[in-house]
């Protein structure tokens, strides 16, 4: 049995954040923060006893015309369109350092909200949004073009100086989910400001809390009105409000592929720029030859970290036959040790699930995957009677067809499958409509890299699982989505190429 943490040690609540969420939170539009249009507000819940936390503002359409009117005026002839690229680069920097300067409040804000234990929002998501804003304020100065020798054949004789520069792509609105709350807007608003783009951001409704305090730091740093507008509310109506709107030049979406194929259709209208970040199925592949004790280790956390509620999460487990049985049971035994409880209990490792959606969701895969013949042998089943917890799960007995390894669960559930050596191992791990991320455990370095080369995904970890940088793309093949999140390519994403022609 997994075990609980007592209920009492929950820790006493940064007074910011106290105060924080002792108000109704409001929308940031044009460097003011205002009620919903409609004066409608939702409940954000907190997911470990299903309790509200604080009163949100229900922005939907109106609210959002008025983000994009205010995003279109800083982007066309406001302060941001006369900005240096260095005073861009120093304001994502003075953010940056603000974010720093509040990571206590910052990880208890992701805990509360999400779910997920403070001390992994202390360590991972506060400090990775930290970075990921300082790289990208470096970049700020180096947005470039090239200069390019052209030979144009029916105008002999006559020279030319072409050049390429790189402008902001404009208004940019951005969706993002719940399982990253704060690190989803860093890795959305960081390269936006960068390449000079002014933003509308909407965070998801379970968890809007980090980035309307994202927003007061925002203010705090001294972005001028209209280059980030926060609009909370729900995706159906602010959500595609934003995704439809004609003045809107880009919108950037991480969430399940459905919706990102609903944003698809509803930026055709003025044929916005689209990047999706989606989901995955993603394999994590142990070879015999691998320090089996590591990938024990590692394939734990490849599914369990973020309660599996991670888009690249290793949940199809793949291990050579002759060492299966000692892995899986070594993974199960890492699983039962998994300390179960709120996210504010400084002796949780697994918290909740985000919502009371999410673990219908999850426990109805649970179901399916016992119809279907698969044996957890641990787990499989809820924890608790108060809040939206799920045990960490592991599935045997599974087949490639089962729902359960094809479509992505999003919660603490991996699917264990033995593969031969020469198994049709490659077509299997490639098998799913997904492309996001892949995971090898081996010591020979030939296999890995001959392997990683044939594996059809966005990233490809070996002998490591989950391992994020600021500077390391990020984004999916297949249905898993459309571009690069961080890294330098993301910037392809918030920039036009103009080329320039000049005859001398
Ligand atoms: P969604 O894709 O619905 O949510 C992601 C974001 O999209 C949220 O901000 C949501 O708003 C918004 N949204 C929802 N519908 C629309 C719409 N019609 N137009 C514009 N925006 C919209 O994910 P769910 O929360 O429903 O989770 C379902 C599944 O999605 C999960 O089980 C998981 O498989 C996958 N997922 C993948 C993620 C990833 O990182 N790739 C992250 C989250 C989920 P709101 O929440 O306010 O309604």
């Amino acid at each position: 049995m997994p075990k609980t943490a007592e209920p009492t040690a929950k820790i006493k609540l940064d007074s910011n954040l106290q105060k924080f969420i002792s108000k109704p939170l409001k929308l940031l539009i044009n460097g003011k923060w205002v009620a919903a249009a409609s004066g409608k507000t939702f409940d954000d819940i907190d997911p470990s006893t299903g309790d509200v936390i604080a009163q949100i503002a229900e922005g939907d359409r109106e609210d959002i015309n008025q983000a994009v009117k205010a995003a279109r005026a800083a982007f066309d002839n406001g302060p941001w369109s006369k900005i240096t690229p260095s005073e861009r680069g120093k304001l994502i920097w003075k953010l940056a350092d603000l974010l720093e300067k509040n990571t206590e409040e910052f990880a208890q804000i992701e805990s509360l909200d999400n779910g997920k234990p403070v001390g992994v929002a202390r360590a991972a998501d506060v400090p990775l949004a930290v970075d990921l804003f300082r790289y990208m304020a470096g970049w700020a100065t180096k947005i470039e073009g090239n200069t390019i020798p052209i030979s144009v054949p029916y105008t002999p004789g006559a020279k030319y100086l072409a050049y390429t520069v790189r402008e902001p792509v404009g208004v940019v609105g951005q969706v993002i989910p719940w399982n990253f709350p704060l690190l989803m807007a860093a890795w959305k608003l960081g390269p936006a400001l960068a390449a000079g783009c002014t933003v509308i951001l909407k965070p998801a409704e379970q968890t809007p809390l980090s980035a309307v305090r994202l927003g007061e730091l925002i203010m705090e740093a001294g972005f001028p009105p209209g280059v980030v507008n926060i609009v909370t509310g729900f995706g159906e109506t602010a959500g595609g409000a934003l995704a439809g709107h004609p003045d809107v030049d880009k919108i950037a979406f991480t969430g399940s592929t459905e919706v990102g194929k609903i944003i698809l259709k509803a930026a055709a209208g003025n044929l916005k720029k689209v990047s999706l970040e989606l989901g995955g199925k993603s394999p994590n592949i142990i070879y015999k030859d691998a320090d089996v004790e590591t990938a024990i280790q590692g394939a734990t956390s490849a599914i369990f970290f973020n309660h599996g509620q991670c888009c690249c999460a290793g949940s199809r487990l793949y291990v050579e036959e002759p060492i299966f049985d000692e892995v899986v049971q070594g993974i199960a035994k890492n699983a039962e040790k998994i300390k179960l409880g709120p996210g504010l209990d400084p002796k949780t490792e697994m918290g909740p699930l985000v919502s009371h959606d999410q673990f219908t969701r999850v426990c109805g895969y649970l179901e399916s995957g016992k119809k279907e013949g698969a044996k957890a042998i641990v787990g499989g089943e809820k924890f608790g009677t108060k809040g939206y917890f799920v045990k960490p799960t592991v599935l045997k007995d599974v087949k490639q067809d089962m729902k359960v390894v094809q479509e992505e669960i999003f919660g603490p559930v991996v699917a264990a499958m033995p593969f031969k050596k020469d198994d049709a191992l490659i077509s299997q791990a490639n098998d799913t409509t997904y492309g996001l991320a892949a995971g090898i455990w081996t010591k020979d370095i030939s296999k890995a890299h001959s392997l990683a080369a044939k594996l059809r995904a966005g990233t490809v970890w070996v002998n490591c699982y989950n391992i994020f940088d600021a500077a390391l793309p990020f984004g999916g093949y297949k249905e898993s989505g459309w571009g690069r999140e961080m890294g330098h390519d993301v910037l392809e994403l918030y920039t036009e190429v103009k080329a320039v022609c000049v005859r001398i």
